[in-house]
């Protein structure tokens, strides 16, 4: 079974978690990509021994690249003022 990444609501202590049980990836809604992504590699590589292939993205332990949902790649809109 593929490890999946599962957005969440609840405050979580660190900006991901790994949940052997549910074989998924916790994150909290709302985390900048960039962060998001750079702690998803950590726990994939590093924690559970995923492939490590520079600039291809996160992988499965298995192999298969692993896409975000699109609620967490999509940047959310900037809301500051207007640089017109
Ligand atoms: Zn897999």
């Amino acid at each position: 079974m593929c490890i999946r990444i599962t957005a969440v609501d609840d405050q979580l202590p660190k900006i991901a978690i790994w949940d052997p049980n549910e074989v998924s990836i916790l994150v909290s809604r709302g985390t900048h990509p960039h962060d998001l992504i750079r702690e998803l590699h950590a726990i994939l590589a590093i924690d559970l021994g995923a492939p490590d292939l520079p600039g291809a993205g996160l992988h499965c332990i298995c192999g298969t690249p692993i896409t975000l949902p699109d609620e967490l790649a999509a940047v959310p809109a900037v809301t500051g003022p207007s640089s017109l």
